[in-house]
């Protein structure tokens, strides 16, 4: 494994990465305007090595995921410093930030309100349409769509959550396997064995249920191997630092895999044995508090999600609890579990005393 800590870029961290945590970096100067998003921000692009195999690589689409930037500034870091032998073997075409409005907001949509990454029929949005004219003028041999996934995902038939989960889009519903997905698969067959000795269990295969509006879709539709990459939660650590760490070694794999073609001797149905995704995580799990409901005293399980809002003030990202399921949800999991069986207070759902739940964590 590399030594992480020597490439790790220390001037960009936590939830909240814009177009001003980039122009931080101390190689600011390397990138240069793609294009400018609904808003007039500037799109970076930046264009590293000179072999004769294109990898095109984004990032922030969607502008409040922004764990896999962080991984992939540390990619840039690892390749500026150990990668001498990748750059003469591949170019790298990458946009840090396609949605620099949304990264700004703290949104997942541009500034039109638009999912960009349901835009890739109509390309009715400025970021949606330079992505695709830059996939058009470089070629890419590889695509790698990089993404954060929620906190509610777990990694199926088991109680670990998803740290990593990958995918290699579909190009119709039957989810036929066209070369360039099974080139997808094996590369992400590559990854798995790799990450999963790290993060064992921790690791799972991404929704593949087919949706040609989503740029995955669209580019392994024109033939272009395309990997989704998804950066989730690990315990408790909210600004996804850890899960930052083994994004980028899921990266540094995948580049390693395809400049040594280490892929082409791999069984692509391999693909199939690494678990699904599902969703039975919350990020609080209180079990068995007592609670009073229409006249009645009853111990129930609470199950919490933290809704994500930028401070404007401070640029922060808090992260406020909200009841979303109550009752027996002995079968779900929380990224922090308290038991409340040998408390006897009793709290009521639609009051506000539920607020000294959270004051006893
Ligand atoms: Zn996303």
């Amino acid at each position: 494994m590399i030594n992480y800590s020597k490439y790790k870029i220390h001037e960009i961290k936590g939830r909240y990465i814009t177009n001003d945590s980039l122009l931080r970096l101390s190689f600011s100067n390397d990138f240069n305007i793609l294009g400018f998003s609904v808003g007039e921000a500037p799109v970076y692009y930046l264009k590293l090595g000179s072999g004769s195999l294109n990898i095109l690589i984004w990032s922030q689409m969607h502008g409040n995921e922004s764990t896999s930037t962080k991984s992939l500034i540390d990619l840039i870091s690892f390749l500026k410093s150990n990668g001498k032998d990748y750059l003469n073997y591949v170019t790298f075409h990458i946009v840090p930030i396609l949605n620099p409005d949304g990264a700004l907001n703290y949104t997942r949509d541009n500034f039109n309100g638009i999912d960009l990454n349901r835009d890739f029929l109509n390309f009715s949005q400025p970021e949606s349409r330079l992505l695709k004219d830059l996939y058009d003028s470089v070629k890419p041999d590889f695509c790698f769509n990089l993404h954060d996934q929620r906190s509610i995902y777990s990694v199926k038939g088991t109680n670990k959550s998803s740290i990593i989960s990958l995918l290699s889009p579909t190009v119709d519903n039957s989810k036929s396997e066209t070369s360039s997905r099974i080139k997808s698969m094996k590369v992400i067959c590559s990854i798995y064995s790799k990450l999963n000795k790290v993060i064992e269990g921790h690791v799972s295969r991404f929704n593949d249920d087919y949706n040609p509006n989503c740029v995955g879709e669209a580019f392994q539709t024109q033939g272009t191997p395309t990997i989704l990459f998804e950066s989730g939660q690990f315990g408790e650590d909210y600004t996804r630092e850890n899960t930052r760490e083994f994004m980028c070694y899921s990266l540094i794999s995948a580049v390693q895999s395809i400049v040594k073609l280490e892929y082409e001797k791999i069984v692509h149905k391999k693909y199939y044995l690494i678990p699904e995704n599902d969703k039975r995580f919350f990020d609080v799990l209180i079990k068995n508090v007592l609670l009073s409901e229409k006249n009645k005293t009853i111990r129930s399980d609470l199950g919490f999600r933290f809704k994500e809002n930028l401070c404007k003030k401070t640029k922060k990202i808090t992260f406020d609890p909200k009841i979303i399921e109550h009752g027996n949800l002995k079968s779900m999991n929380g990224h922090k579990e308290i038991d409340f069986i040998n408390n006897s207070k009793i709290f009521n759902i639609k009051s506000n005393n539920l607020a000294e739940l959270f004051k006893k964590m």
